[in-house]
C-alpha cells in the first residue's frame, strides 16, 4: 500500500450525531483487536448537550488517567445538566485517554504512552495516538473553546489554578484569558516558555481555537476543595461563554491573580536518587537560591544529603508528592509575578 492510500480519516466511530439537538450519551468508539475480543473498541464515553446555535465548547478530562478531579466534575455535569439549559452546545469527554483513567494511571496501559505527548496523533496509530487524532481532527474543528481539566496525578500536587499558553494570535489569547479570569481560580498563569507542539493545548492553536487548562489538586486523589473549585469554575466559565445561565447567586469570589510561567528555571529537579525532604509547601513564596530540598542518601546514611534549591523567585505553586526520586525528577514548580 503506498502512503497516499493509508487512511487519514479517523477509525473512531460513535452514534452521537453532533449536530443534532438534545441530549446524547454514547461513546466514542476505538477499534481494538485484542486476543480476547477480535473485533471489539474501547469504550471512551461521551455527552453531547445541544440547544440550537451558540458557542461550542469541549469539556475533558482524564487527559492523564490519574487526574480525577475533573473526571468527577464533568461526570457531574454529564448527567445534572439538561439541554434546555444549554445554548449551543457543550460535548464532554470526562476520560479522555479512558484507558489510561479506568487503570487510574497517567499514561495508557495499552500502549503506555501520554495522550498530551501524542498530539496531531495518528489516525491508524496505536490507541492513544488515534485518540489525539479524533480530537485534533473531529472534536476540535468543530468546537470554538475547549477546557481540559488537569491537577498533578500522582506525583504532583498543585494550588487550585487554571493556565493559558501565549498564543500568536492576539484576538485569541484576550479571549482565553477573559475566559482565565471568569473560571477564577485563586491561582492563574500564562505559560511564556517554549510550546509542547505535542500537547493538546498545541492542537487547539493549530485548530484556532481558545484553549483553558488547569491544574486543579493532585496526589491522585478527590479533595472536596478541589471539586468545589472545578465545579463552580467550570459553571462560571460556560455562563461567561454564553453556554449557560449565569448563576445570580455566584459572586466571584477573588481577585484574578495573574502569575507567569517559563522555562527550566521555574523547575527544581531531584540531582540524585533518595528520599526527599521538602523544605518549601505550596503556596510559600520563595527567593532566588533558597534551599527547596534535601535529598537524603538512605542507602548510604553516612553521606550527607544533596540540596536543591530554588534558581529564581516565585510563589510555589506544584509540589512532588511521592517521597522517593531518581535524578531528574521534578520536585517543584514555581510561578512568578510578571515583569514590569
Ligand atoms: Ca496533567
Amino acid at each position: 500500500m503506498t502512503a497516499s492510500r493509508i487512511a487519514t480519516a479517523s477509525r473512531i466511530a460513535t452514534e452521537v450525531d453532533f449536530d443534532r439537538d438534545g441530549r446524547q450519551c454514547d461513546f466514542l468508539r476505538l477499534p481494538h483487536s485484542v486476543d480476547r475480543s477480535a473485533y471489539g473498541w474501547i469504550p471512551i464515553p461521551v455527552v453531547c448537550l445541544r440547544n440550537g446555535p451558540g458557542p461550542r465548547v469541549l469539556l475533558m478530562a482524564g487527559n492523564h488517567g490519574d487526574e480525577f478531579e475533573g473526571q468527577v466534575a464533568l461526570a457531574k455535569l454529564a448527567h445534572t445538566l439538561r439541554p434546555e439549559q444549554v445554548t449551543g452546545r457543550i460535548i464532554i469527554l470526562p476520560m479522555a485517554n479512558a484507558p489510561a483513567a479506568r487503570a487510574g494511571r497517567r499514561n495508557s496501559p495499552v500502549d503506555g504512552l501520554n495522550l498530551n505527548r501524542c498530539f496531531p496523533g495518528d489516525a491508524n496509530g496505536s490507541p492513544t495516538e488515534m485518540i489525539a487524532h479524533y480530537i485534533e481532527t473531529v472534536l476540535l474543528p468543530q468546537c470554538d473553546v475547549v477546557i481540559d481539566v488537569h491537577s498533578g496525578g500522582q506525583s504532583l500536587r498543585y494550588v487550585p489554578s487554571t493556565h493559558i499558553r501565549r498564543s500568536p494570535d492576539p484576538a485569541r489569547f484576550a479571549r482565553a484569558s477573559a475566559l482565565m479570569a471568569a473560571f477564577n481560580a485563586p491561582y492563574s498563569w500564562v505559560f511564556e516558555g517554549a510550546r509542547e507542539t505535542r500537547a493538546l493545548n498545541a492542537a487547539a492553536e493549530r485548530c484556532g481555537i481558545v484553549a483553558l487548562g488547569t491544574e486543579l489538586g493532585g496526589g491522585a486523589t478527590v479533595t472536596p476543595q478541589a471539586l468545589r473549585i472545578a465545579e463552580r469554575g467550570l459553571r462560571r466559565a460556560l455562563a461567561h461563554l454564553g453556554a449557560l445561565p449565569p448563576d445570580p447567586a455566584d459572586e466571584l469570589t477573588r481577585p484574578d491573580r495573574r502569575l507567569q510561567v517559563g522555562g527550566y528555571p521555574f523547575y527544581v529537579y531531584a540531582r540524585d536518587e533518595g528520599v526527599f525532604e521538602p523544605l518549601a509547601a505550596l503556596e510559600d513564596v520563595v527567593s532566588a537560591g533558597q534551599p527547596a530540598a534535601l535529598i537524603h542518601p538512605v542507602d548510604t546514611p553516612w553521606q550527607a544529603p544533596v540540596e536543591a534549591r530554588f534558581a529564581q523567585a516565585g510563589i510555589v505553586v506544584c509540589a512532588r508528592v511521592p517521597g522517593r526520586v531518581e535524578r531528574g525528577d521534578c520536585l517543584f514548580h514555581l510561578a512568578a509575578e510578571p515583569a514590569r
